[in-house]
């Protein structure tokens, strides 16, 4: 074997030993709060389908009919052929729900962020990042190679004192909505006052407050009642809540011109299918007619926190579908997910780097489609493995 390929296998061995090692499990089943694993019915929740779409009956008729009318590929980029009817449609329609000028539709979450950040700012400019965003976040601010700024979790003071300082001569303040791996929201009135008296852009990655948050679930600065400010751009993912895939650029026209000429992530890649774009138009339906869904996410949540409270199990304290039990350590997070996998129940562990060392959690995920029934069997789990 070749010193190379040995070079990997030793680093795998290492990973292992750390408790690292990620393993995926196929299902043979649709997403949903019932999966299958190897024969094997699992109650999950793991997923981020927080309002239940991702298998959906109207998207997927949405999907079959816009397939039918459009075809599966767009063919091209954006910019060359791809952009057909419905990608166009949706662009304006998720202008219009987050109340913005004018929005791009991006392929993935991911490819939106490495596309924002680089357009915006570069080498001699400054980008303040929350510690805790993330990872797609963390490598646009690589890329765009502007001076990277990271401060605590939240921390306004920290924040205020290095804008203050810097004298770059773009800013750029980048921040989760609603934190992935604890599911708080971050402060964002005050960063947009922060944003407005520097003088720096805010970006704001809403993935898991869109469908979720603020009235119709407009998302995360509809819930704070924020306005469409210029310095604003906010993006979002369709590939969670929304249950499709791809993501969105919100912003002022002439922000959304700029990545339509500059965001290389949005140029150099084949547009979406058109198909998917159907989906998600009838998705922003179920979204903006989704009070129930959304109601019945917080009731679920409630009944967890109550169902756990003055146990050893310390839920972080969130508004939304993400439910974060943090227990510690690496092999402690895998032995209490594997517990609850024995008794049927699918909660991931989740291990650094996706969180910080000595925080490895259970990332409960909560979905409008789980019953008052599968809540009711994790809290028993649970209360036994506190035992
Ligand atoms: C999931 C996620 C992304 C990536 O979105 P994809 O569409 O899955 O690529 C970006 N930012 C945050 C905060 C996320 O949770």
């Amino acid at each position: 074997m070749n010193a190379l390929n040995n070079e990997l296998r030793e680093g795998i061995a290492a990973i292992e030993r750390d408790g690292l090692r990620r393993r995926r499990r196929t299902l043979d089943a649709p997403c949903g709060p019932l999966a299958s694993v190897d024969g094997r019915e699992l109650t999950s929740f793991c997923s981020n389908d927080y309002l239940g779409l991702a298998n959906d009956p109207a998207l997927i008729e949405a999907l079959r009919d816009g397939a039918r009318r459009w075809g599966v590929g767009s063919g091209a980029s954006h910019l060359v052929s791809g952009h057909i009817a419905p990608h166009e449609a949706l662009e304006r329609r998720l202008a219009a729900f987050s109340g913005f000028d004018r929005a791009l539709l991006m392929t993935t979450g991911y490819m939106a962020n490495l596309g924002i950040v680089p357009a915006l700012v570069g080498r001699g400019d400054a980008i303040f990042a929350d510690r805790l965003n993330h990872a797609s976040l963390i490598d646009a601010v690589r890329l765009s190679r502007a001076d990277s700024k990271r401060y605590p979790h939240a921390d306004l003071s920290t924040l205020e004192r290095m804008l203050a300082e810097s004298d770059a001569k773009h800013k750029l303040i980048l921040t989760d909505a609603v934190f992935s791996m604890d599911g708080d929201i971050a402060p964002l009135p005050a960063l947009l006052e922060l944003a407005e008296r520097f003088n720096a852009w805010l970006v704001v990655d809403d993935a898991h407050g869109f469908g979720v948050l603020g009235p119709q679930g407009r998302g995360s600065l509809a819930h704070f009642g924020l306005p469409c400010a210029e310095r604003l751009i906010y993006m979002a993912t369709l590939g969670k809540a929304a249950g499709a895939a791809g993501a969105f650029v919100a912003a002022s026209d002439s922000v959304i011109e700029w990545l339509l000429q500059r965001a290389r992530t949005y140029i150099f890649t084949t547009g979406s299918s058109p198909a998917i774009a159907c989906a998600l138009l009838a998705s922003l339906d179920l979204i903006e007619q989704g009070n129930d869904r959304r109601t019945r996410l917080r009731q679920l949540a409630k009944q967890l926190a109550n169902g756990l409270a003055g146990t050893r199990w310390k839920l972080a304290v969130s508004p939304t579908a993400i439910q974060p039990v943090i227990v510690g350590s690496n092999h402690d997070a895998l032995r209490i997910a594997s517990a609850l996998y024995e008794k049927g129940l699918w909660v991931p562990a989740i291990r650094p780097p996706t969180v910080p060392d000595g925080t490895a959690r259970l990332r409960v995920s909560l979905s409008a489609s789980h019953t008052e029934a599968h809540v009711a069997a994790l809290v028993n789990a649970l209360r036994e493995l506190a035992q």
